[in-house]
């Protein structure tokens, strides 16, 4: 039988209470991001019962139906890969993006955002491991990433998104996860981030309590929620 996902996201939020007394934060300034991937609307549905929000799904095409099919009051995350002509198809459809990397998908959004009038968050993705193949900015193009984005008014930048380097222990992840936490203060020093709730988005199934110590307001689960993906 499948774990049943009320009682995985009571162990996840407990958890997450756990290392936010660790670490002397309120539990209330970490959300749980479940991330929904090839994830039936069902199991969604039983989430969204059991009270979960957020939640992140990493392809478009995915995406499109399931948000329609999902009833209720859901805050849906992109948290994938960004392309320029899915910008606005994604600006659409999510509240918030977590995986801007890019000047010109930043101007993608901006365009559809301002035909119709609205506003839309957004993270800036951040390679904090600096790998060759990983998305997101690198840590020393950020300001200048960020800097280029304050021209876009329809785009409200609320904080950093990193995927650390894959490891098998999940304190290998804790120095990026602090690297991304100091990017971040330094970016509100230079007034290119809010200093009020900047966002960070930041572990998964394995790492999450070893984020919300270094801070985490955002941690993005999908594996401990939800079971194996197939
Ligand atoms: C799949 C995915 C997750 C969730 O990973 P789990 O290990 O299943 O918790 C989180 N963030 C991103 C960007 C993902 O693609």
């Amino acid at each position: 039988m499948m774990p049943g996902i009320a009682d995985n996201l009571a162990r996840i939020r407990e958890a997450m209470a756990a290392a936010c007394l660790r670490a002397g934060r309120s539990p209330e300034s970490v959300q749980l991001v479940a991330v929904s991937k090839r994830v039936p609307v069902s199991r969604i549905q039983e989430a969204v019962a059991a009270g979960q929000r957020h939640f992140g799904e990493n392809y478009l095409q995915e995406a499109r139906n399931k948000i329609k099919a999902v009833a209720g009051p859901v805050i849906w995350h992109f948290i994938g890969h960004l392309q320029s002509n899915k910008a606005r198809e994604a600006a659409a459809l999510f509240s918030v993006v977590e995986t801007v990397e890019r000047r010109s998908v930043a101007q993608r959004l901006h365009q559809a955002l301002a035909a119709e009038g609205r506003r839309l968050e957004i993270l800036v993705q951040i390679n904090i491991g600096g790998e060759p193949q990983k998305s997101g900015v690198l840590p020393e193009a950020a300001s200048e990433l960020l800097a280029g984005l304050a021209t876009f008014p329809t785009l409200v930048v609320r904080g950093l998104m990193t995927i650390p380097p894959a490891a098998d222990q999940p304190e290998a992840s804790r120095p990026h996860f602090r690297a991304l936490a100091d990017l971040a203060a330094d970016l509100i020093r230079q007034g290119l981030l809010p200093a009020k709730d900047c966002q960070l988005s930041m572990g998964m199934s394995a790492d999450f309590s070893i984020a919300i110590e270094e801070g985490a307001t955002l941690v993005r689960v999908g594996t401990a929620l939800f079971g194996c993906r197939r």
